[in-house]
């Protein structure tokens, strides 16, 4: 980086038009330029290519994917990635739009593909009814979906570095087995939960829910605050629920949560989907609904 410092100048007064361009190529001399919409996207692609491939993330860590615009900086690092991991958010589209204007080459593998996907609920207000057709986004708290995008992963980065297939086919095998076995350790741990309602204030545990046989019961619904009224609905079947405890991720609205939480009578535990090794996130929210673990409700 020192000489490219270095020869700027030169480069400059000879009025190279080309040179942030050749800055880019620069950087690109290194491992391929890999992006991901979100963090936890990023343990499972580093699970697969290990140091093969260089992988960066869309949204920056502490900002909601759900609202999310990225900067002019971001976009610049983009230009110079070559392929793009889409996980199916409802701002992606436009994203890859954009994307493929500014980067023609950029190839685009969705890591949804074989993933069986469930629809979002309503809001938990009866009369809300359900969102026909919108699916949850939020797949990667699902070990068994894990291993699936494991496969995907693979595939697409054979294509980019063929000759660095059988590596990726050793991470793939590996981070397959740690999912599969987290599964079953999963399966064990939340067998004989006697509260089985996940209280959460965004809808991002639908898949863990649905694995492991609980009902999430959301707060909020993709981005929508609940009004007044909703909210009331909300506490109505926290109560019914005897729930205690209400995970709340740090990207969303914490003042309404404190509210839910001094009106319903339950404990606030932040919890975020969003961890780069979507695995120990898992782990770590099983954790926290066994009562008798020490962090455990
Ligand atoms: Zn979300």
């Amino acid at each position: 980086m020192t000489s490219l410092f270095r020869a700027a100048p030169f480069l400059l007064t000879l009025g190279f038009a080309g040179f942030p361009f050749a800055v880019l190529g620069a950087e690109n001399a290194g491992p391929p330029r890999v992006f991901v919409s979100v963090a936890p996207q990023l343990g499972l692609v580093r699970a697969v290519a290990g140091e093969l491939v260089h992988v960066e993330t869309m949204v920056e860590a502490g900002h909601s994917p759900h609202t999310y615009a990225p900067s002019p900086a971001k976009l610049t690092r983009l230009s110079g990635a070559v392929l793009y991991f889409s996980i199916g958010l409802p701002l992606e589209a436009g994203w890859l739009t954009r994307l493929r204007s500014l980067n023609p080459g950029l190839a685009v593998a969705d890591m949804l593909r074989y993933v069986p996907r469930r629809s979002l609920e309503g809001h938990g207000h009866e009369d809300h009814g359900r969102e026909e057709g919108a699916l949850d986004p939020h797949v990667w708290l699902s070990p068994r979906r894990c291993a699936i995008m494991a496969h995907t992963i693979e595939q697409a980065l054979a294509r980019l570095l063929p000759e660095k297939a059988a590596l990726f086919a050793a991470g793939r095998r590996a981070l397959v087995s740690r999912a599969m076995a987290l599964d079953q350790e999963l399966l064990e741990l939340t067998s004989n939960l006697q509260d089985r309602t996940l209280a959460v204030y965004h809808p991002a545990f639908g898949y863990f829910a649905e694995d492991y046989g609980l009902h999430q019961l959301a707060v909020e619904l993709e981005g929508k605050l609940p009004t007044p009224r909703q909210l009331t609905g909300v506490l109505q079947q926290l109560r019914r629920a005897g729930t205690k405890v209400l995970l709340v991720q740090p990207e969303f609205d914490q003042r309404t949560a404190e509210t839910l939480a001094r009106q319903g009578g339950v404990r606030v535990v932040p919890c975020s989907p969003l961890g780069e090794d979507p695995l120990t996130t898992a782990k770590t929210l099983a954790t926290l609904l066994v009562p008798s673990s020490p962090a455990g409700r």
